[in-house]
């Protein structure tokens, strides 16, 4: 495996932060994975895992190792459906539809790798990875143990994973459950069938999924972003209550530890829609997206952040929390 020096890594993030890597390799194999753990022990430098880099906020340069992991594996099958980190969860999730293997087209057209999904268990339009998840397989950072984690080990949340709270792991593999069900209640998607007269299939559902998609979300090819810059608050029922009686309209769903409020809502309501801070703008397409012009630096989007939070705040009380991994944080 080879080690770079000084590598940049703007091209390797879809919002595009300027940013160096002191070191930089690619991981093809566990094997290649552990050579870089005895790489980083040696020099007594903190490793970051980089799938897609459709999560992640570089916030300047990084004086460790950047592993970027690649690697490659695909088995499916109508029981099981098995991993490799490096695969491209879109390009799986499609061939998977191709073959008339379900379960997973809800989760279409989200960008990045397999090894990154369980980090924050990827969700949308009613379906998270933890719905599907057997388990996965995973390099200790530090000790470069090997090991098997099933769903109850993974601390499954909103998203939310031991993986995320940890970040201690480098996951090399997953295993998957497909499924017959179909899930085609989310409003969105139960409406797109409607209009187009379709009936509810795996393969309506991902075609539903991709168009609504395409149409709702800015293109991170013209327009630079990490997806949903916050998670949707979850607050006390009584919260809830009291802010439907100021505000009736305001999205609410209820959730196994509260009521799901609509974070987008909260931002355009708070009238930040189209705000900039430099080359960062709360996207007037999508409140959740902030959008990046590829010139700016961390302390801008900083600056955004903190005007989004406290707005949000002071407008509704509630906290808003950012979703994307912020390295160094
Ligand atoms: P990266 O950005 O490379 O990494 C994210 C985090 O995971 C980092 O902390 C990184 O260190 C860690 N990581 C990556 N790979 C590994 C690995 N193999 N082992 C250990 N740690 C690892 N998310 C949703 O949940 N639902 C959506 O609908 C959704 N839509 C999106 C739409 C857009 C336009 C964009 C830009 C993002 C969206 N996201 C969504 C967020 C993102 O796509 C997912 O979180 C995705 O799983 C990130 O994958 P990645 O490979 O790009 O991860
Ligand atoms: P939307 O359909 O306009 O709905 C707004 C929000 O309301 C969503 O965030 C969703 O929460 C919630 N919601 C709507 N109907 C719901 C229901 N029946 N039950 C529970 N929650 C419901 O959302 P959108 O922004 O266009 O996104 C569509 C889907 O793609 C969502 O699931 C969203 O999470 C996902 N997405 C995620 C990202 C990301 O980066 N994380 C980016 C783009 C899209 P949930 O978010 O919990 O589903």
């Amino acid at each position: 495996m080879q080690f770079l020096q000084n590598v940049s890594l703007k091209s390797k993030t879809t919002l595009q932060m300027r940013s160096n890597a002191a070191w930089y390799g690619e991981a093809r194999s566990a094997e290649d994975v552990l050579e870089a753990v005895m790489f980083a022990r040696e020099r007594q430098l903190p490793i970051l895992v980089l799938g897609g880099g459709s999560n992640l906020v570089l916030s300047s340069d990084i004086d460790g190792l950047v592993l970027a992991n690649r690697i490659s594996g695909c088995e499916l099958t109508n029981e099981k459906v098995r991993l490799g980190a490096g695969e491209n969860w879109h390009e799986f999730v499609s061939q998977a539809t191709r073959q008339g293997i379900g379960g997973f087209e809800n989760l279409a057209l989200i960008p990045g790798n397999v090894g990154a999904a369980p980090m924050q268990n990827i969700g949308a339009y009613g379906l998270e990875l933890a719905d599907r998840f057997i388990s996965l397989n995973a390099i200790n950072l530090d000790s470069g143990e090997s090991v098997t984690f099933d769903r109850s080990d993974c601390r499954f949340g909103y998203r939310e994973s031991l993986f995320k709270q940890e970040r201690l792991w480098c996951i090399i593999s997953m295993e998957l459950e497909p499924s017959d069900e179909l899930r085609a209640s989310y409003p969105g998607v139960h409406s797109w069938l409607q209009d187009h007269e379709l009936e509810a299939t795996h393969e309506s559902i991902y075609k539903a999924v991709c168009e609504i998609r395409t149409s709702k979300l800015p293109d991170v090819l013209s327009h630079p972003n990490a997806g949903s810059f916050f998670k949707n608050p979850v607050v006390a029922v009584s919260v809830s209550e009291a802010l439907q009686q100021s505000y009736p309209s305001l999205p609410s769903f209820p959730d196994s530890t509260g009521v799901k409020l609509s974070a987008a809502w909260l931002i355009e309501q708070a009238g930040l829609k189209g705000t900039a801070e430099g080359g960062f703008l709360v996207s007037e397409q999508h409140a959740l997206v902030i959008t990046h012009d590829g010139t700016s630096h961390f302390a801008e989007l900083h600056r955004l952040i903190d005007r989004i939070r406290s707005r949000v705040l002071e407008r509704f009380g509630v906290e808003l929390e950012v979703e994307p991994t912020i390295y160094p944080g």
